[in-house]
């Protein structure tokens, strides 16, 4: 049989073993299985996109031709954390007839790989139940857990109480809204008069109002009525762009316990401003209640760095401006001319051979610093030969010496091995090429455009379509100059690469890849006619 081994190195992984140790291990297990070990594959660099990792890519690619049986890893979250990773190269190489195998969970087999990402859910889970339950117990107990309301200071662990300055801004705040002024107007006068929002930071409409059916924003919080309430929402996480989502609980489920010596605003108040509430949220206000656009929360306002929203039926417009009265230079765009530009600069401009050339540079690129990261690990490895080589000779010395032989037996077969294992490693260096389907820049644009098409069509379709143009969408940075509202598009490169290569890398789906580890990311922008597309990689 012959054997792949894999090996990644994550930081994140709660076992970090060095690569190294990853790959003695499955040395010594392939031997006990008499395999032989024809390639070793590893990534040294810490990637979630699977196809940004090349050493993964060359076991993968070993299997497709059929120059192995057998692929070894330490364990099956070596290979990916990701359940819907792991399925589909479970898939490929079952399709290829070649066994995967981990130290720690043997075979892995169909059910192996539904099983364990369910295990791994219902685990995630049930910690989070049990902190919720811990973290109630010591609320019900009095003790305050949640985080700390505007208008309240810490006294003692878990004890609060009422900040006189910021109280008189609360009751501020209920008066102004009670006497009809709308929450944007309150937060721009709070601005102007320089009064620090909560946790020092700007006033918003959301910080006055919020959302009355998540308790949030100030006038919703019933701290100010003196009672304490826990567990009005929870967070999950998106399984696409992997960020974390409040989503409101049940009011059954909300936990309110009296706290008097925390009142701020008299019950009259609180009524009247709940009936005004409520009066406004019933009022059909046209367009107010707007469906979402597809590209509200990933376009940016060059000047303050805030984000844009829909100021009017037509144009989208710097928030920070609108809401709170604080940006030098407010952007704005009309929204037709945004999606237009947008949809052109992802469709055309990246398949002009000038501008694929440019991309497959940008590819490479990235590609090579990788290979330069992995080269520093073989320095360190030819360092840790040296090392034991030194050691060794050292203990020949002391045997020449007259040192008796069983003090330093072990020790010295103990090096041998390494001194093997490493020797063995330096010869397998070669990084497998960069993986780009000479199709991809077609492939490509023929799914952007399947997108742009599906838009406009029937409703699930448009939901699809808008996700996965979200997906390859990192933000967009409008810049005002003279001649108009200049665009930035800011895109991730693994989410390119996973629209262009769906179907050959992930499956049939055309979801955004995985991006949680988009940190210290490679840029490079393309100036490509009036748009500038910046690529980012996952590093
Ligand atoms: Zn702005």
């Amino acid at each position: 049989m012959r054997a792949a081994i894999y090996a990644r190195y994550s930081s994140s992984l709660q076992t970090a073993a060095s690569i190294d140790d990853q790959i003695r291990l499955c040395r010594e297990h392939a031997a006990k299985q008499r395999w032989t070990v024809v390639h070793v594959y590893s990534d040294a660099a810490v990637s979630g996109a699977t196809i940004l990792r090349p050493g993964l890519q060359g076991a993968l690619a070993a299997a497709r031709d059929g120059s192995i049986d057998i692929i070894i890893a330490e364990a099956l979250d070596r290979i990916s954390r990701d359940q819907e990773d792991v399925a589909g190269i479970y898939k490929r190489l079952s399709f290829a007839g070649v066994a995967l195998v981990t130290l720690s969970e043997g075979e892995i087999g169909a059910l192996h790989v539904g099983l364990k990402g369910t295990m791994n859910a219902i685990f995630l889970k049930d910690l989070a139940d049990k902190t919720r339950r811990g973290m109630r117990g010591k609320l019900e107990s009095g003790k305050a857990v949640a985080g700390l309301s505007y208008g309240y200071r810490v006294t003692a662990v878990g004890e609060r109480s009422i900040d006189e300055g910021e109280a008189t801004i609360v009751r501020r705040i209920f008066i102004e809204y009670d006497q009809g002024l709308s929450p944007r107007q309150i937060a721009k006068r709070l601005n102007a008069a320089a009064v620090p929002g909560p946790g020092g930071r700007l006033w918003g409409p959301s910080t006055v109002v919020g959302n009355r059916h998540r308790g949030l924003g100030v006038i919703n919080n019933e701290i100010y009525i003196g009672t304490m309430v826990w567990n009005r929402q929870r967070f999950v996480k998106d399984p696409d762009s992997r960020k974390r989502q409040a989503r409101a609980n049940p009011r059954d489920a909300w936990v309110r316990v009296p706290a008097p010596h925390l009142r701020i605003v008299d019950d009259d108040i609180w009524q009247r401003v709940k009936e005004r509430q409520g009066a406004y949220e019933h009022k059909p206000l046209s367009g107010r209640r707007r469906p979402k656009h597809f590209l509200s929360g990933l376009i940016k306002c060059a000047s303050c760095g805030g984000g844009m929203s829909a100021i009017n039926q037509t144009q989208f417009g710097c928030s920070t401006a609108h809401d709170r009265g604080t940006c030098p230079d407010p952007a704005r765009i009309n929204k037709k001319e945004l999606e237009r530009r947008i949809l052109t600069a992802l469709e055309c401009n990246l398949v002009r051979p000038e501008a694929f050339a440019a991309f497959c540079e940008t590819f490479t690129r990235v590609m090579n610093e990788r290979r330069r990261e992995q080269a520093v690990s073989i320095r360190g490895r030819e360092a840790d030969l040296a090392k034991v080589t030194r050691e060794l000779d050292r203990f020949v010395d002391a045997l020449a010496q007259g040192v008796p032989a069983d003090r330093v037996r072990e020790r010295m077969v103990e090096l041998e091995e390494r001194r093997a294992v490493l020797l063995a490693q330096s010869g397998q260096e070669e990084a497998p090429g960069p993986y780009l389907h000479p199709n991809m820049a077609e492939v490509y644009r023929r799914k952007v455009s399947e997108l742009a098409a599906s838009l406009s069509g029937e409703q699930t379709a448009a939901a699809k379509a808008r996700e996965t143009l979200r997906s390859l969408i990192d933000r967009i940075v409008i810049t005002m100059a003279p001649e108009g509202p200049s665009v930035d598009l800011i895109g991730d490169l693994a989410g390119i690469l996973n629209v262009a290569s769906a179907g050959a890398i992930r499956g049939s789906t055309v979801a955004g890849g995985p991006k949680e580890s988009r940190v210290a990311g490679h840029r490079t922008s393309l100036f490509l006619g009036q748009e500038r597309i910046s690529f980012r990689a996952s590093a």
